[in-house]
């Protein structure tokens, strides 16, 4: 088993990769006609190895394919500007790889851990998707192993064409993902941060702001343009863009990234009580991994702020942050992890731009955590044949002259202020009625929450929320429905418990103090 860890990174190697797990797939298949069982197919990748916030149980009841040595960094073509990896490389791999060549892949997430192949089959939204749109606008090619055991490459514009776009927000449900092409984009070794804290007047004051800033002309536009909204009537808008070396300012360099400094959201924190626009100078691999140490926001439930982000702990032990996702999530008890879904929030949602104000005001009568994430991102209509499971936009939303509309991702992470006063029952936090809400709120307008994360909704609700026509399809005409959970057994109603009977007993609370009365 050790072996597979030394991978062999050239295309040879790959290939034998390939083939092994075509292999064990075959095996699979074979095994599963002789004993009829109707066990589906997964990889092998432990539930607490990655990066998701849902505890998943069905991989004890699965098949599991081992698909961890494809951690490898292939090839660049430089002239195509692409390059060609293994879904286990994470995305700090793979800039470590690629910035010192003077690129960067065209969308990466800020946490170093995330799998590239995790993105590729989830969503891979990120501050640059307001210029390149989700993860899947830049793939050229993925890899995939089909439950037969067929060896596909799927394209946009090849007979594969189906499967490319139905694959993003599958979650591994229609294949194995065991290679993938992306497009790079060239960067410089620094990127101008601009910080606008903005104040007063309520969401509708900041929310005009960051919509302004993210529908700026292309040749205007950041490369980057994020969001922290630290209140209902405060935020900081920060637009940052790749400057050459001779236009760096020394005195304004800020290592973000440095194991002694601090959580970035907290010096984000710090320019908002200062009140003034101001600029730095970050480098770009620090920049990109300017919420690494913090996992944005979400470390300080482990690690309180006072301890983790206090000066003494920063200098001696800051660079033992942030702590490997798995050392979190491994030791976890059901009674942990049931904890965890009912007195924590982490919620990705994607909706219209127009929505700001009414999904923040909404969060935060909901949650009241601060802060929540925004940032921009094109969604692209590819037409109604094959849209893919997030639903076209509104051809009213869609930017003049274009195929995408301006979404946002509204990012709430952490433990819910009425979680941490407790109090009477009646004001105490109701995780399913809440998220049902939101779920709400999201299907209303045309969104969809990030499936890494537990969701509340039934069959109907989901097939509502998700636009499955395409999808249904592909799972036929590659067979995968056979194979495969299916996407909605795979990701909703958080496996381990029934989120009914827990809707069931928030109501019963709440009837039974009113007649308590
Ligand atoms: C605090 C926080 C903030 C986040 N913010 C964002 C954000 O802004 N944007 C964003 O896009 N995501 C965000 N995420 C989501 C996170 O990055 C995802 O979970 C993402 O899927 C990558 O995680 P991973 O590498 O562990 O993937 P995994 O969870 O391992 O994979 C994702 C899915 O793909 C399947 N899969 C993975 N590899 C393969 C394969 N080789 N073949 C077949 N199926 C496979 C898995 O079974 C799983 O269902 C955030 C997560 C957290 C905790």
């Amino acid at each position: 088993m050790y072996q597979h860890f030394i991978a062999d990174a050239t295309t040879a190697g790959h290939d034998k990769r390939i083939q092994r797990v075509i292999s064990d797939v075959k095996k699979r298949v074979t095994e599963r006609i002789d004993s009829k069982g109707d066990r589906k197919l997964c990889t092998a990748r432990a539930p607490w190895q990655n990066l998701s916030t849902r505890f998943a149980d069905y991989k004890k009841n699965s098949d599991c394919i081992f698909v961890g040595d494809f951690r490898n960094v292939l090839y660049m073509n430089e002239a195509r500007t692409t390059v060609t990896l293994e879904p286990l490389v994470d995305v700090g791999m793979a800039t470590n790889w690629l910035l010192p060549k003077g690129y960067m892949l065209a969308t990466t997430l800020e946490i170093e851990e995330a799998t590239i192949g995790g993105l590729a089959c989830a969503v891979g939204m990120t501050t640059a998707s307001h210029k390149y749109g989700l993860l899947q606008e830049t793939v050229e090619e993925y890899q995939i192993v089909l439950g037969d055991g067929t060896f596909i490459r799927a394209r946009k514009d090849n007979e594969h064409s189906d499967m490319w776009h139905a694959f993003p927000w599958s979650h591994g449900s229609l294949g194995l993902l065991v290679g993938l092409t992306l497009k790079i984009i060239p960067v410089t070794k620094y990127v101008r941060v601009n910080y606008t804290p903005v104040v007063g007047q309520g969401p509708s004051n900041y929310s005009k702001v960051i919509r302004e800033v993210s529908l700026k002309k292309e040749d205007q536009v950041a490369d980057f343009v994020e969001a922290t909204v630290f209140s209902r009537d405060a935020c900081v808008v920060m637009e940052a863009s790749f400057v050459q070396d001779e236009e760096v300012m020394r005195s304004k360099i800020n290592n973000v990234g440095w194991w002694f400094k601090k959580w970035f959201y907290t010096h984000v924190q710090d320019i908002l009580d200062n009140g003034e626009p101001c600029i730095e100078y970050i480098p770009t691999y620090q920049y990109i991994f300017r919420h690494n140490r913090g996992i944005f926001w979400t470390l300080r439930d482990q690690l309180p702020e006072k301890y983790g982000n206090n000066v003494f702990f920063r200098y001696l032990l800051g660079w033992l942050n942030p702590p490997k996702v798995t050392f979190l999530k491994m030791p976890a008890t059901p009674e942990i992890r049931k904890e965890m879904m009912i007195k924590r929030v982490y919620q990705d949602i994607v909706l219209p731009l127009h929505t700001l104000e009414e999904a923040i005001t909404l969060a935060s009568d909901l949650f009241e955590i601060w802060p929540i994430l925004v940032y921009p991102s094109r969604i692209y209509d590819h037409g109604s044949k094959v849209q893919g499971q997030f639903r076209r936009p509104r051809q009213e939303d869609l930017v003049p002259g274009t195929n995408y509309a301006m979404y946002y991702d509204l990012g709430v992470y952490g433990i819910p202020k009425q979680v941490m006063e407790g109090g009477e029952v009646e004001l105490q936090f109701k995780p399913v009625t809440s998220m049902r809400k939101m779920e709400h709120f999201t299907r209303l307008n045309k969104g969809a929450p990030f499936l890494y994360a537990n969701t509340f909704m039934d069959r109907n609700e989901f097939n509502a929320m998700f636009d499955m026509s395409l999808y249904e399809r592909v799972r036929l005409e590659y067979g995968a429905n056979y194979h495969f959970h299916h996407l909605f057994n795979k990701t909703a109603g958080c496996q381990s418990f029934d989120f009914q009977d827990m809707l069931r007993e928030e109501n019963s609370e709440v009837e039974g103090t009113k007649k308590d009365k």
